[in-house]
């Protein structure tokens, strides 16, 4: 049933003022248990579909169902959904849990020490949780955001660019942290530019290119097979700045 299916998106659209059409007429799915890599080069639409189905703004056609249920600003299916922001406001003096602890209070919801502990675990921190803020590298930093992210567990974890800036033994560890989440039956979504990182840390992959699916399917598939030439010949220019 369609309920089961954490994300369904049919004949999306998102045109802005001006007549842009960020987001054109796009339709994939996601399983539960995968984790898959939205891939595009910059301006690919990526965040603009992202931000649809976390319901922060609305599209100009086509249907996002998460879980069955119809995604729209305020809709109580998205308390099922765990997103990414980057460069998430810590406080620098107080310590990772500490920022989480405060993070959690803030959205009204019971405190959960077994979920927070669980997210934490994930996001493999190990003792820095105890650390000031300020003391975090960069990567230290994304990883608690993401474990900021996944904080309730949500079934559907999305992060957008998660990677940005992180350098390439941190992007291996990041395909742990995202298959671990997963691994519990729970679903991550990822956008990037990169093909490497996507190869890195997912297992599924949907190709975005001036707002349309240029191709979609497992990883293995997509990154050798026949698919790539054809996003290659479709796209010379661009395909360079991805591959
Ligand atoms: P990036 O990795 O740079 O964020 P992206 O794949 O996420 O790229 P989007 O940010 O979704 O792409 O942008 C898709 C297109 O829509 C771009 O051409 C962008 O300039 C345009 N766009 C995004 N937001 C707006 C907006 N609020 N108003 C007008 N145009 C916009």
């Amino acid at each position: 049933a369609l309920d089961d299916v954490p994300l369904v998106i049919e004949n999306l659209s998102k045109s802005y003022p001006g007549g842009l059409k960020a987001v054109n007429d796009l339709s994939f799915r996601v399983e539960r248990g995968q984790v898959l890599g939205l891939l595009g080069p910059n301006g690919a639409g990526k965040t603009t579909t992202l931000r649809m189905l976390m319901g922060l703004i609305q599209p100009t056609d086509g249907n996002i169902r998460v879980f069955g249920h119809h995604v729209y600003s305020g809709a109580p299916v998205l308390s099922r959904i765990g997103s990414f922001v980057e460069g998430a406001g810590f406080l620098p003096h107080l310590s990772g849990q500490a920022n989480l602890e405060l993070y959690w209070a803030a959205t009204g919801r019971p405190a959960d020490k077994a979920h927070l502990a669980e997210a934490l675990e994930i996001a493999g921190l190990g003792d820095a949780v105890h650390r000031r803020v300020r003391t975090y590298s960069q990567g230290m930093r994304q990883r608690l955001a993401i474990a900021q992210a996944m904080l309730g567990l949500p079934d559907l974890l999305v992060l957008d660019e998660p990677t940005n800036g992180l350098d390439p033994p941190q992007i291996h560890q990041m395909r742990e942290v995202l298959q671990r989440y997963a691994a519990a039956g729970r679903t991550v979504l990822v956008s990037s530019h990169l093909l490497a990182e996507v190869e890195q840390t997912c297992d599924h992959v949907v190709v975005m290119h001036h707002g349309k699916l240029v191709a979609s399917g497992p990883v293995e598939a997509i990154v050798g097979g026949a698919s790539e030439a054809t996003f290659r010949v479709d796209q010379p220019t661009q395909a360079a700045d991805v591959l």
